[in-house]
């Protein structure tokens, strides 16, 4: 139950996670989050501090697909791309709530409905997955989440028809 982005902009999304996404625009507003992930870099900004630079930042041609098992594994395991952290990687609280924003506008902008990305954030706090005390936590807690997307619905709109007019 699981998606992240990489430096590099190649986005997964689990399977585990599409009984949860149910609908396609919940779905958008997953790949909308993990796309401003990538788009603001945030996993460049968070890897320059890693020993996993020389890693990412050498590779041009960076394919998981070309590394064997091992490999992966330790990459899987640095990015912290555990369950234990639900929806992606441990980014840091002020990047979460700038992916969920920017995420929102890019899936309305492609023509969905912005309250499904609260309906998802809704059934994955019913899931019963493990999620942290938010004071520990680097991800805001499903609570915080669904009231702050829901407070960024009308401005996520409004940029999405500016958008349209341009
Ligand atoms: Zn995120």
């Amino acid at each position: 139950m699981n998606a992240f982005c990489l430096p590099g902009g190649k986005i997964v999304v689990y399977t585990g996670l599409l009984p949860y996404t149910k609908t396609e625009a919940a779905l958008a507003a997953v790949m909308g989050h993990e796309m401003a992930h990538a788009v603001a870099r945030h996993g460049s900004q968070r890897m320059l501090r890693t020993s996993l630079e020389h890693t990412f930042l050498t590779g041009a041609n960076f394919s998981m697909t070309n590394m064997d098992y091992q490999q992966r594994q330790s990459i899987m395991t640095a990015l912290g791309a555990g369950a234990q952290y639900g929806v992606s990687l441990p980014f840091g609280r002020g990047q979460e709530t700038e992916a969920d924003e920017l995420g929102l506008i890019y899936m309305t902008r492609a023509g969905y409905d912005p309250r499904e990305a609260i309906a998802f954030w809704q059934r994955m706090s019913q899931s019963g997955s493990a999620q942290p005390p938010v004071y520990l936590s680097t991800h805001p807690s499903h609570a915080q989440r669904i009231h702050d997307l829901e407070a960024f619905i009308p401005k996520a709109q409004a940029e999405a028809e500016q958008w349209k007019q341009r």
